[in-house]
């Protein structure tokens, strides 16, 4: 088999997430974040917006000070101060991007810049010859580029490319796209554009429809070689592409998707869990990945066949996500005899054949009342059970099948 493509990770936890509404983090917050993003190994750190505030600027200045390995990009809109201000914030860093941006929809030009497309390519051009004064890592991003004319986008492209941009990203701003015509999309762009070899396409995909993922993917296998995305998916609306949803399809789905990213996966859910806890946003428990209850099975029958055999209802370990591997298995209302005597016995209870009925009747009763059953609760059900029978309090009738109800599919 051939080695799979690299794909380069561009994370924008700290800016397009930083701001969404609830998701603001001061500096010290930022410089957490930013080390857990170098320790998952990330290839670009976007850190922020410098010309939006001092704080961000400062936050920028900090982060490329301190953060050594991946490259960090500043973002600037493409009037000269905000270029200036994203390079002097760049000041300290090893390895420096300027990222400016400017809208190409017509859409977005009429209504919002009130600029004429001749104007808007001027000022693309100019902005990416300025910026490459700086760093010679320069990207542009066309704003709303998947509602832009096709032929305005492929002459804006090949024009900051000659310009000497070196990552051309092309986001679906408002998260309009579907995957096929994503993926269409780039393929169309990239063979139009004559010089689009000289360099990196990527996309930046938001989920307001909930296919940033699919998208991103779609883009991929379009010809992109660089994903924007953030942790959790935070970011403007809906977010952006899930960090941690993309780097795992492709790992996952290597005989699929033949690429692969830099990222250290067994760090993904601490950095999830750590940028929850600075922002004070709970993680949605069923999110993919890093959720509680993405590697968390209650129904009997799903509990009956992980005890057998894992590979029965998992397509990856917890353990190479970072997610821990002892809680997996939660008893509650939906569980099954065997998964309440294998926690019995990890909690070093031998139970006869009548106990466990009578322990597993007891777990599925005070099911009705509890969202989860934890190991106390479990503790104090078996040594009510091993109390005379007198003083049992009635268990319920054992029933005969072997694992418990709850959803089989
Ligand atoms: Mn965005």
């Amino acid at each position: 088999m051939s080695t799979p493509a690299r794909i380069f990770v561009f994370d924008t936890t700290l800016r397009d997430g930083e701001q969404a509404p609830g998701f603001s983090m001061d500096v010290p917050a930022k410089l957490a974040v930013a080390r857990a993003l170098d320790t998952l190994g990330v290839d670009i750190l976007e850190a922020g917006f410098p010309i939006a505030s001092p704080a961000d600027a400062e936050a920028v200045r900090q982060v490329a000070a301190e953060i050594k390995r991946p490259v960090i990009a500043a973002l600037a809109r493409t009037r000269r101060q905000d270029i200036e201000e994203a390079a002097r914030s760049l000041e300290p860093a090893a390895r420096s991007r300027i990222h400016t941006f400017l809208a190409t929809s017509d859409l977005h030009l009429k209504a919002k810049l009130r600029m004429t497309r001749e104007e808007c390519l001027a000022s693309a051009v100019d902005a990416v010859t300025l910026a490459r004064q700086f760093t010679d890592d320069v990207e542009f991003s066309a704003e709303d580029a998947t509602r832009s004319d096709r032929e305005f986008l492929c002459r804006v492209i090949e024009a900051v490319i000659r310009a000497g941009c070196t990552t051309v990203n092309l986001p679906d701003t408002v998260g309009y796209a579907t995957p096929d015509e994503h993926r269409e999309f780039f393929v169309e762009i990239i063979e139009r554009v004559p010089n689009s070899d000289k360099a990196i396409f990527s996309a930046h995909c938001h989920n307001d429809l909930g296919l940033a993922v699919a998208n991103s993917l779609a883009a991929i296998q379009g010809g992109v070689r660089q994903v924007e995305c953030s942790v959790n998916g935070i970011g403007e609306r809906a977010g952006n592409a899930s960090l941690e949803e993309l780097v795992m399809a492709l790992r996952v789905r290597q005989d699929r998707l033949p690429y692969d990213t830099g990222i250290n996966s067994p760090a993904l859910f601490a950095a999830s869990q750590l940028l929850s806890e600075v922002t004070s946003e709970p993680v949605q428990a069923n999110k993919a990945i890093v959720g509680r209850n993405s590697f968390a099975h209650e129904a009997g029958i799903h509990q009956d066949g992980m005890l057998k055999d894992v590979r029965t209802y998992e397509i990856m370990r917890p353990e190479s996500v970072g997610q821990s591997v002892s809680s997996r298995l939660v008893l509650g209302r939906h569980s099954g005899r065997h998964a309440v005597q294998s926690r019995c016995e990890a909690l070093g209870f031998t139970l006869s054949h009548e106990e466990v009925d009578q322990v597993y009747h007891a777990v599925i009763s005070l099911g009705e009342h509890r969202k989860a059953i934890a190991d106390n609760d479990l503790r104090r059900i078996v040594e009510r059970v091993r109390t005379p029978a007198t003083a049992n309090g009635g268990a319920p009738t054992p029933q005969p099948e072997a694992v418990g109800y709850g959803h089989g599919v």
